[in-house]
């Protein structure tokens, strides 16, 4: 018998990975491989710069196979990415290169190493190759923070030790992503593939050496308002006990041929409201410092966390502006009558694990009729 997480993850394996391929050209063609962003450096407002570094396609997401479905459910970003095809190493360097010489650092201090999947799994980008990116960042005198992530397998003791030699002095931070500490919503909702103890274990090395940061994910799929609201809540509690230095949490949005792509076309999913963002950094942060992320990736997402439409602009701006300052006094300006239908939501019920089964099952049961499943003949 099938369970439910195999049947949903069968679903996307036969829709997401051949569509996205076919979508694969068209978006290419529109990517951006670098862009600046707000952030705050140890206090200070500040302007990073984003690279999308050209790789391979994420590990995990290309374990997956007809008898073990991997990949993040929520996740589109193998898009950007070629997808399991080889890269020369000289290719990937050179572009590199390019892009970075575009940026005067004199005004952006802090430098992001994205890669659409984990900059230290060799299998994505070369070692020797995460290597020199490195060194070519850490000889620019001006930058003096390096964000960098990866999934916890493939950061090791001994790669953190290659990559201090040639940072000195400069600051790392290394990303993971938790999403959630409820295992159930962790491994069924995201199929994150990812333990407590391996995360925990995992912040310990890094903080030995660098800086962590965990990434949070508001909303998963199946789940209401109330209970993501809560599980991110919970979540962030959890991960600055384990002993993250910092949060970003992330709202889930809408990216092609991701699992909430389809939830959303069948009725079964909203993106979370800005409300959200605001309640779980209101109670979260005397905590530690929590980024707000989700809005700014690459491709843009079809659809973001949002609230009724009129006040969406201004309250984004605030947490720009939040994320700039990290001061959680700017995001209490923000006022609408909306706020009034996303406290009804509040008062639902925290969803179980028998919900979330339901949700599952009720969702499966309308892609049947809506999205007719692809066959490997097609
Ligand atoms: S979220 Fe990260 S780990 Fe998960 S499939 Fe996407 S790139 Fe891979
Ligand atoms: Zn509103």
């Amino acid at each position: 018998m099938p369970t439910l997480k195999n049947e949903l993850l069968d679903f996307l394996t036969r829709r997401r990975v051949p569509e996205a391929i076919e979508g694969l050209r068209n978006y290419q063609k529109g990517i951006k491989f670098s862009d600046v962003r707000y952030g705050n450096l140890n206090g200070k407002p500040v302007k990073r710069v984003c690279f999308i570094i050209k790789s391979r396609g994420c590990g995990w997401l290309a374990k997956n196979s007809a008898h073990e479905p991997a990949g993040c459910t929520i996740c589109s970003y193998p898009l950007k990415t070629a997808m399991g095809g080889e890269l020369s190493e000289n290719h990937v360097m050179e572009s590199f290169r390019e892009e970075f010489c575009r940026y005067d650092y004199d005004y952006y201090p802090v430098v992001c190493l994205y890669n659409s999947g984990s900059f230290l799994n060799d299998d994505e980008i070369r070692e020797n190759v995460q290597l020199s990116i490195l060194e070519q960042v850490a000889q620019n005198k001006h930058i003096k923070q390096i964000i960098i992530e990866s999934r916890a397998e493939y950061i090791d003791e001994e790669k953190l030790g290659k990559i201090k030699k040639i940072l000195g002095d400069k600051e790392l931070i290394i990303g993971i992503g938790l999403e959630s500490a409820d295992d159930y919503i962790r491994e069924v909702c995201i199929n994150k593939g990812l333990t407590k103890n391996k995360y925990e274990d995992t912040l310990r090395l890094v903080n030995k050496y660098f800086k962590s940061l965990t990434y949070i994910l508001l909303k998963p799929p199946f789940i209401n308002e109330y209970t993501a609201v809560t599980d991110s809540v919970r979540s962030i509690h959890y991960a600055f006990t384990a002993g993250t230095r910092l949060v970003s949490l992330e709202a889930c949005n809408i990216q092609d041929f991701s699992l909430p792509f389809y939830l959303e076309k069948a009725g079964c999913y909203r993106a979370p409201w800005l409300w959200s963002i605001i309640e779980v950094i209101d109670r979260c942060f005397h905590l530690g410092p929590i980024f707000i992320g989700g809005f700014k990736i690459t491709p843009l997402p079809r659809s973001a966390a949002h609230n009724c439409g009129k006040c969406d602009a201004r309250l984004t701006d605030l947490m720009d502006r939040y994320n700039l300052f990290m001061d959680k006094r700017i995001l209490a300006k923000a006022g609408c009558r909306c706020k009034m239908e996303w406290e009804t939501l509040m008062k639902d019920k925290l969803n179980s694990k028998e919900d979330i089964d339901q949700n599952i099952g009720a969702f499966l049961e309308r892609a049947a009729v809506l999205f007719k499943p692809r066959t490997k003949e097609e």
